[in-house]
């Protein structure tokens, strides 16, 4: 007999996949995500790393069985290796099914070892471009070839590796192929994400970057026969096969596609609130029950309850009609994607 769940919203979704901000902080200052003066938030805002944990664990306590650390940049936040260390307890106790992280891989060649040990399976590393300088360019800081060797070392420790290229038109839209074959050759997958209206970015101009995956996909057709995958992470992502190799590529289309009915997810900031969705603004703060309360649980789990009770049906972008509309004020690098 399974188990019914325990976090289920208001649509009578299960809610068993939480994505946690550990950092607003990043050593990249990719152009779709931040500008390069960012301000970041006082460090008495952000949740310390036990606080994160409590609540990580009261959200395992009330069925959350994946759980994927985000920023920011995770691995520059100072520390965060012993919070690995410490979640990977419920991954031993059979509470937690998957922890897993998003990066920009600068860090990994440090970490991928530990992150293996601690019961990371897989990891999923943000690359849009190939080319040395287009990868300067798009991340103003970062350097390809420290990424690269990141990327290295996690398929050294044994990770199973998934890139996230983020689909930019008139940047790395020449690379498609490129990227699909070096992918193939490494045995990672792919998911190309669609330009999302997250932030203020300063001078960018997001319709600009905006490369519909509809085009990135008929461009594959062209190369590849294609057939849909059945797959579902319960998230925005579908994905197809290419036929002649069996590889698989994703697409995440926020914007154009209507994933909300099978979302089982919610996100964490940094700082402890929660968002029921990530195009909506509401969110619910946790942070608050987690300082009134050091010593008991109990008030946290019933604040994650009513937050829950919050989520909302589905969100509201919308790239049509050329203009970006739905458009959200605050940052991916907040809430984490
Ligand atoms: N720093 C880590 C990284 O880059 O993988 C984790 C955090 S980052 C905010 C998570 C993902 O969001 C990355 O794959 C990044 O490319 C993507 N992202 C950031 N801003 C975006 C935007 N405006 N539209 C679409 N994806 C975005
Ligand atoms: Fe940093 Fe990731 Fe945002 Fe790039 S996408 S600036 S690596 S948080």
């Amino acid at each position: 007999m399974t188990t019914p769940p325990k976090l289920v919203d208001p649509f009578q979704r299960a809610i068993t996949y939480l994505r946690v901000s550990v950092t607003d902080r990043c050593d990249f200052r990719c152009v779709y995500c931040m500008s390069e003066n960012m301000t970041f938030l006082p460090k008495k805002e952000l949740l310390t790393l036990e606080e994160l944990d409590r609540l990580c664990s009261a959200f395992v306590s009330q069925g959350v069985r994946k759980l994927r650390i985000t920023g920011g940049e995770p691995l520059v936040r100072r520390g965060i290796m012993g919070f690995f260390e410490n979640m990977s307890r419920h991954l031993d106790s059979g509470a937690l099914k998957e922890l897993t992280l998003t990066t920009n891989g600068s860090q990994l060649r440090k970490y991928a070892a530990d992150l293996a040990r601690f019961g990371v399976r897989r990891v999923n590393i943000s690359l849009d471009t190939l080319d040395p300088a287009k990868f300067a360019a798009i991340t103003r800081w970062g350097r390809l070839a420290q990424v690269l060797d990141g990327i290295e070392a996690a398929l050294e420790a044994g990770l199973r590796v998934k890139i996230n290229s983020v689909a930019l038109k008139g940047t790395n839209d020449d690379e498609l192929f490129d990227l699909v074959d070096w992918c193939a050759r490494k045995d990672m997958d792919l998911t190309f994400i669609e330009v999302m209206p997250m932030g203020d970015i300063g001078n960018e101009d997001r319709l600009d970057q905006y490369w519909s995956l509809n085009d990135v996909r008929a461009e594959l057709a062209s190369r590849h026969s294609l057939s849909d995958s059945a797959e579902s992470s319960g998230g925005p992502a579908r994905y197809v096969r290419l036929k002649e190799s069996g590889q698989k590529v994703g697409f995440i289309t926020p914007l154009s596609h209507n994933f909300c009915e099978s979302c089982n997810r919610v996100r964490l900031t940094c700082t402890g609130q929660l968002f029921q969705c990530l195009g909506q603004e509401g969110e619910f703060d946790l942070r608050r029950a987690l300082r009134e309360h050091p010593d008991d649980d109990a008030p946290i789990v019933e604040a994650i309850h009513k937050a829950i009770a919050l989520k909302p049906k589905g969100h509201d972008f919308d790239y049509s009609r050329q203009q970006v509309s739905g458009q959200m004020t605050r940052h991916m690098s907040h809430t984490g994607g």
